[in-house]
């Protein structure tokens, strides 16, 4: 394959950490940033994602340009491709998975729900079979989501709350990942650490969630959706910032090869974890709009509608103690600090509007 070159270099003798980590969704709003920071570090990256058009592919490419500036390398391909999963565990001795390629988003599943089995179960058992032969078995941490706790409304959620009424196909996928790696652990030894991220934001986002779509639609003078709640209640979610996601999932990994004895030998049976990571403080729909507005110094044109039921949960909201025991998790970012991030990259990424619907490239 055309690319096993250039992952001999980028990954193997750039390894001075120690760790070799293979990061599925490179291409992605997390993947993007995590492998940056694994890279800093001087961890051996490889990253591999399909560049779907889920959203925007141009995102994703300009994202891998970001990566490829720093030598990290991204094999365009699909977590369902054996053939390039086996070449890439031959060239590298992966230490870790991140895994983190999946059909995100909740309402297009309406439109696409076979896209959630390909990528979400279909692509994870294939991934696992693959680490599952591999020598040595690399650990594995993976993006579940806060969307699992689905219609449970007793907040905030602990770990060990109820996930048996997922609201989307969306979260009985991940759901359903969650079961899978569980086996993978008890059957084959893997050591599996799932992180149910709660609603993460930043620059470099994704296009399809809220305060991505609210920024450009205020500044483009086009109205935004608010879904309101039962009751004409507000939503909230517990927003976390992308510095705070990336932090928790390279603890993630530290933490696995301690345990799993990565580099040395096992010392047990392989762990089974999950955990919380979020921000610990919901905002309410309208406070988040408030604050874009306040940043676009834009009036936003807002259509009240009611939440319809195909998929949307009313509140979210992170209990991280367990995160913050054993990964010594802490987020810090607050939300109008991280909004204030969030627009000033958008508006150089995309340039910003005259006021009058034009936008003008900065
Ligand atoms: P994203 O869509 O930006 O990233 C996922 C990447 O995976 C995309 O670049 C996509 O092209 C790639 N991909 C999808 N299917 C693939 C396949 N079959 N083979 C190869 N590549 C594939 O999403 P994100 O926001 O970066 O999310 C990362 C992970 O975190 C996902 O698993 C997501 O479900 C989970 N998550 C995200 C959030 C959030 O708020 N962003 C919240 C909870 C969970």
């Amino acid at each position: 394959l055309h690319w096993e070159k250039q992952i001999r270099s980028s990954a193997q003798i750039r390894r001075k950490n120690g760790f070799s980590v293979l990061v599925t969704g490179a291409g992605g709003f997390v993947g993007t940033h995590v492998s940056l920071a694994l890279n800093k570090r001087g961890d051996g990256v490889v990253g591999i994602d399909n560049f779907n058009d889920y959203y925007d592919p141009s995102l994703k490419k300009s994202r891998r340009n970001i990566l490829r500036s720093k030598n990290v390398f991204i094999v365009e391909g699909d977590i369902n491709d054996q053939r390039i999963l086996a070449k890439l565990f031959e060239i590298v001795k992966f230490t870790h998975v991140m895994h983190l390629a999946a059909q995100a988003g909740v309402r297009y599943a309406m439109e696409n729900p076979n896209s959630y089995v390909h990528s979400n179960i279909a692509g994870l058992v294939t991934l696992l079979e693959q680490c599952k032969s591999a020598n040595p078995q690399p650990a594995i941490v993976w993006a579940s989501s806060s969307s699992v706790y689905g219609l449970n409304d007793k907040v905030p959620f602990s770990e060990a709350d109820r996930t048996d009424q997922p609201a989307s196909l969306y979260a009985a996928t991940k759901k359903a990942g969650e079961e899978i790696t569980h086996t993978y652990n008890h059957i084959y030894g893997l050591s599996i650490t799932g992180l149910r991220f709660f609603t993460v934001y930043g620059p470099w986002g994704r296009p399809d969630m809220a305060y991505f779509s609210f920024t450009r639609n205020i500044l483009q003078g086009k109205p935004i959706t608010v879904f309101r709640g039962k009751n004409g209640m507000d939503l909230a979610r517990d927003f976390t910032y992308i510095d705070d996601i990336v932090k928790g999932c390279v603890a993630s990994l530290d933490t696995a090869s301690k345990s799993t004895g990565l580099g040395g030998k096992k010392k047990g049976p392989a762990p089974y974890r999950i955990y919380n990571l979020g921000n610990t403080s919901p905002v309410t729909v309208p406070v988040l709009v408030g604050i874009l507005e306040k940043n676009l110094k834009i009036k936003a044109k807002k259509n009240v509608v009611d939440m319809p039921g195909n998929g949307d949960v009313p509140f979210t909201h992170a209990n991280i103690s367990l995160a913050q025991r054993e990964l010594g998790y802490k987020p810090t970012m607050d939300l109008p600090t991280g909004l204030k991030k969030f627009v000033k990259w958008y508006l150089s990424y995309y340039g910003y509007n005259d006021g009058k619907g034009n936008s003008v490239n900065s």
